[in-house]
């Protein structure tokens, strides 16, 4: 089955421009932000957050739902509410204390886990 094209009209040249533009826009908005990943232009605030670079400046897509959810750190037995469905896998005494993403619950450098792992063997 073949589709018949109609002829373009006004209306579609408006709606590619507008297409276009979002485009260059949504390049440019990627562009801007792996030059911050690139830099880690926004380290401190990123620090003051407990999130790793690749948490901080690569959004996940993630839908969110809102409502409060129970969430567990996955590294002691603290549990507690947060304020949307996308919810820390460390909580902030962890992060602290073990320097990790409360986010994603790797190391907040992204570093290997030499230090973690002499701080796990140290508490045995
Ligand atoms: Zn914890
Ligand atoms: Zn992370």
């Amino acid at each position: 089955m073949t589709r018949k094209r109609r002829p373009p009209t006004k209306a579609d040249a408006v709606r590619v421009s507008a297409i276009a533009a979002r485009n260059t826009d949504r390049v440019q908005a990627v562009l801007n932000r792996a030059v911050l990943l690139a830099t880690d232009g926004e380290r401190d605030k990123r620090l003051a957050e407990r999130r790793c670079r690749a948490c901080y400046y690569i959004p996940k897509g993630a839908i969110v739902g809102h409502g409060f959810t129970r969430w567990g750190c996955i590294y002691c037995d603290h549990t507690d509410e947060h304020h949307n469905t996308g919810v820390p896998r460390c909580c902030d005494a962890c992060s602290d204390e073990l320097n990790l993403c409360v986010e994603c619950g790797g190391t907040l450098d992204m570093t290997h886990r030499q230090q973690l792992r002499r701080h796990l063997r140290a508490k045995r």
